[in-house]
């Protein structure tokens, strides 16, 4: 079996000729097996969509009932054949319902990860080591400047800063599927158990998140009538010292202006770049990432020990000429359609 006859890039994504399906496909296809939510993985309008309950319930939410035409859970683990190609996911640590797809043909095993991640997170199940011939990787932050620092350490640092400046609003920009919930999870386990305020395009995925028993804590809408209000009747006040969830593009809307001296925060692995920071205009840049660090994606690759390393996304010379440093054939696949900074 050679591994393109099981799996090759094509302009209309990651597709496997022996089974007619696409792996993450940009654009609709007939067949199509999802790793995740994300919307740069997870598109509507396929015919059918093979993924994990947990991502078809979150595309269901993100797209509505008719995103498909038809659809398929498969179970962590679970085995099925899918066009004489065996087909399981495993957790890929990346964000609730995320999963690596194996594929096994004539004994020969090809795992796409999607996106994935080595830290613990309260919010989804850890990444699986799944031992294949052919390993296909990210590689977002695929450069050995990018080491993520530790989550609570990050975490801390936005504690620190709202009893610092009990007077003002912290505006913490947060993508809406994962990121958004690890930042709620860990400011719960940090010990921080006032409500926490979300904007409007939080709650639906965050009540999902709960609905699925993660713990959250007490959530509350970040609507000005929701706050309380001071001796002034100013409920603009009500949010002083509150922390606020919104997603990365509301802090520039005039939607933040209706807190208290709104201090601007952003939860992304991308917070390690000062230029981004700045850009965005982000007064307290949080490193947290739902990404592999340099460290923990050279780690994942030596620990698997693959004939052979395919590049998906990111920065993919870099790890290609690790990989080969390391004496391990590994190609860029040039997809298309992988965003870095969307999610
Ligand atoms: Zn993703």
């Amino acid at each position: 079996m050679r591994a393109a006859s099981l799996l090759h890039p094509t302009p209309t994504g990651l597709y496997c000729p022996v089974g007619d399906f696409h792996i993450d496909p940009p654009r609709p296809v007939a067949r199509a097996l999802i790793t995740h939510g994300h919307s740069d993985h997870a598109r509507a309008g396929h015919g059918e969509v093979l993924a994990t309950r947990q991502t078809l319930d979150i595309m269901r939410l993100r797209y509505g009932e008719d995103f498909a035409a038809r659809t398929q859970a498969i179970s962590l683990g679970e085995q099925i054949d899918v066009g004489g190609v065996t087909v399981s996911f495993h957790p890929a640590g990346h964000v609730l319902g995320s999963a690596q797809i194996r594929l096994q043909k004539d004994g020969f095993v090809i795992v796409a990860s999607g996106d994935y991640k080595r830290r613990p997170d309260p919010t989804c199940l850890p990444f699986e080591p799944v031992p294949c011939d052919v390993f296909i990787t990210e590689a977002t932050f695929g450069l050995p400047v990018f080491r993520h620092p530790d989550d609570a350490t990050e975490i801390a640092k936005l504690i620190a800063s709202v009893g610092q400046f009990p007077e003002r609003a912290h505006l913490v920009g947060a993508y809406s599927l994962g990121k958004a919930q690890r930042v709620i999870a860990l400011i719960r386990a940090a010990g921080y158990d006032a409500p926490i305020y979300l904007h409007g395009a939080m709650a639906t995925l965050c009540t999902y998140f709960q609905s699925e028993g993660i713990d959250l804590g007490d959530l509350r809408p970040a609507t000005v009538s929701a706050g309380k209000s001071d001796a002034n009747g100013e409920a603009k006040s009500a949010f002083a010292g509150a922390i606020v969830i919104c997603p990365p593009s509301a802090v520039a809307d005039t939607w933040a202006r209706r807190f208290p001296e709104p201090l601007i925060a952003f939860a992304s692995g991308w917070m390690q770049v000062r230029q981004r920071a700045k850009q965005r205009g982000v007064e307290l840049p949080l490193i947290l990432s739902d990404h592999v660090d340099w460290d923990d994606l050279t780690a994942t690759i030596r620990e698997l020990a693959p004939q052979e390393v395919w590049v998906t996304h990111g920065r993919e010379e870099a790890l290609v000429r690790w990989c080969e440093l390391e004496g391990v054939p590994a190609r860029p696949l040039h997809l298309v359609g992988f965003e870095d900074e969307a999610e």
